[in-house]
């Protein structure tokens, strides 16, 4: 925090801070939701209890003054007796919502005392009320728009808002969030709606990079990304940016900058509407993948073959990533079994169904990697050790896909690290 606060008063433009919880918190939010689901009271207090002492213990780091210290351990003295009061009452999803949105309303009351505390002159404005989801739990920026801009208006002589990542209303009214690591996605958000010039992702690492540094030793960042191709590594696993959180910005063409905390003048990534340079950029893999292939004979010159085998999954609500398709079978993959055995009986009447868990996709993406000449072959020879099980080209200019056995996948990364970017 202290550093954040250097951050954004580097220079006087006016800016609105999205703050994420404070590491660790909203994991130990959801196991206190977890022991009451369970009904475990005793459990539930004990986790409330020690995160209650680390609150206090780093309110001891963030502030200096006796006073802004005696307010800051009041605010976190309420936020605990709520979560005590609920482990007292009859536990729903509701208030568990409630529950998870405690992380970020602490960071930023605590945030905005430390900015009061050096004089940094700000306004907190509630996320709750202007971030919302409609019934498909869906965020619309025209909506948001309408609510934030007033808010800011209201502000206008301040020009440095501070507000909370992740946390919503539901159509219901009801506190709700994005889904974890949803900061970002709160950020994309606010920019879209805002019409901001930039949003920037201040995470600790400098920029997506090539590959994926907790599996391959030596990884460089890169610079310069299109939206499609940060969304596709997003998505297929780029742990640092929520993979939702592209679209808003697309839609409203504000650049996004992946930024590192802790090592601010370094370039990061910025991530554009034009692809800059061509070839391939980086790679990305995504695990607990389930391969389903089912294979009919009646296949051959039949209509209607496919359609019936996505109503299966659309009826579950289960997205497709990956497919491929031959004259007699059809594989897929999916990467919720949530009703992976209704989806495969429901299957079965149009051929013999075979399911592989287990699996990975790694994703290979670029700008025009179609049309890059070398970059297939170049592909298929670092592969040739590798147990390929599909392999999805061509569906867009900028993602070669493969689905490969989880345990393979330290290997391929690797391999593919050497073959395509010339790094060991
Ligand atoms: N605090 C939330 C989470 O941990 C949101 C975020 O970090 O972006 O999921
Ligand atoms: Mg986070």
């Amino acid at each position: 925090m202290h550093q954040v606060a250097q951050l954004i008063t580097r220079d006087n433009e006016p800016k609105i801070v999205v703050l994420s919880a404070l590491s660790g918190t909203t994991n130990t939010l959801v196991s206190i939701g977890d022991a009451l689901a369970k009904g475990d009271k005793e459990k539930a207090k004990q986790i409330i209890d020690q995160l209650e002492g680390h609150y206090h213990a780093f309110i001891l780091s963030l502030l200096l003054k006796d006073a802004t210290r005696d307010k800051a351990n009041k605010i976190i003295s309420e936020h605990f007796e709520f979560l005590n009061i609920i482990t007292r009452i009859s536990f729903n999803e509701a208030l568990n919502k409630d529950i998870l949105a405690q992380g970020e309303l602490m960071s930023t009351k605590l945030f905005s005392l430390y900015l009061e505390e050096q004089g940094i002159k700000h306004a907190l404005i509630p996320a709750l009320e202007f971030m919302s989801i409609d019934a498909n739990d869906e965020p619309q920026v025209p909506v948001i728009r309408q609510k934030l801009m007033p808010v800011l208006d209201a502000n206008k002589e301040v020009g440095l808002f501070i507000t909370q990542g992740y946390i919503c209303r539901n159509s219901k009214g009801e506190v709700d969030n994005l889904k974890r690591g949803g900061s970002d996605y709160t950020a994309s958000l606010v920019a879209a709606a805002a019409n901001c010039t930039v949003c920037e992702i201040w995470t600790d690492i400098d920029g997506m990079h090539n590959n994926d540094p907790r599996v391959v030793e030596k990884t460089v960042p890169v610079e310069q990304l299109s939206f499609e191709e940060a969304a596709e590594l997003a998505y297929f696993g780029a742990k640092i940016l929520h993979p939702t959180c592209i679209w808003p910005a697309q839609l409203e063409k504000v650049p996004v900058k992946l930024l590192n905390t802790m090592q601010p003048e370094a370039a990061g990534t910025v991530i554009t509407q034009e692809a800059g340079s061509v070839g391939v950029k980086a790679i990305a893999a995504k695990d607990g993948i389930i391969a389903i292939n089912i294979k009919s004979s009646r296949m051959l010159l039949a209509y209607g073959f496919l359609r019936k085998i996505f109503e299966v999954f659309e009826k579950y609500r289960t997205p497709i990533d990956m497919i491929t398709t031959s004259e007699v079978a059809v594989s897929v993959t999916i990467d919720n079994d949530q009703f992976l055995a209704t989806i495969i009986k429901e299957l079965e009447p149009f051929g013999t169904v075979e399911v592989d868990k287990e699996q990975s996709i790694v994703s290979i993406v670029g700008n025009d990697i179609a049309q890059t000449q070398d970059i297939l072959s170049k592909l298929f020879d670092a592969l040739k050790p590798v147990p390929v099980r599909m392999v999805s080209y061509g569906g867009s200019k900028h993602n070669v896909s493969l689905l490969i056995p989880s345990g393979e996948k330290q290997h391929t990364l690797k391999l593919l690290n050497k073959g395509l970017f010339g790094l060991n």
